[in-house]
């Protein structure tokens, strides 16, 4: 599960600018997942609380933003809405399409207290 590996890149992150902003308690965290980007929500707000119980992050609630994914189709010249990274272009049926957006996973927000 990659999951883990990426909670602990988040609780880094969290980490470091607790180090730099002062704060010793962050009650919630918004994470931009695209839907390209592999990430399951679901194992990423397990993992999430696995690797912050006893940090700065323990207890804090994820709120998770699903980013749409989006391909541009180069024998059509469309951007299309995609849910898989190897979908086709839902026009005209070209492949490969070039993912365009939805890739990224990063920390948009925190509260902190
Ligand atoms: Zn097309």
């Amino acid at each position: 599960m990659h999951e883990m590996s990426l909670a602990e890149g988040v609780l880094q992150l969290i980490e470091d600018a607790a180090r730099r902003d002062e704060f010793n308690k962050v009650s919630t965290v918004w994470l931009e997942i695209g839907q390209l980007s592999g990430v399951e929500a679901e194992a990423m707000a397990f993992c999430f609380d696995a690797v912050t119980r006893n940090t700065v992050a323990d207890g804090a609630r994820l709120e998770i933003i699903t980013l749409p994914g989006q391909g541009w189709c180069m024998a059509c010249d469309k951007t299309v809405h995609m849910t898989e990274v190897f979908d086709e272009c839902p026009h005209c049926g070209g492949y490969p399409l070039q993912v365009t957006a939805g890739t990224e996973m990063r920390v948009k927000e925190l509260e902190v207290s």
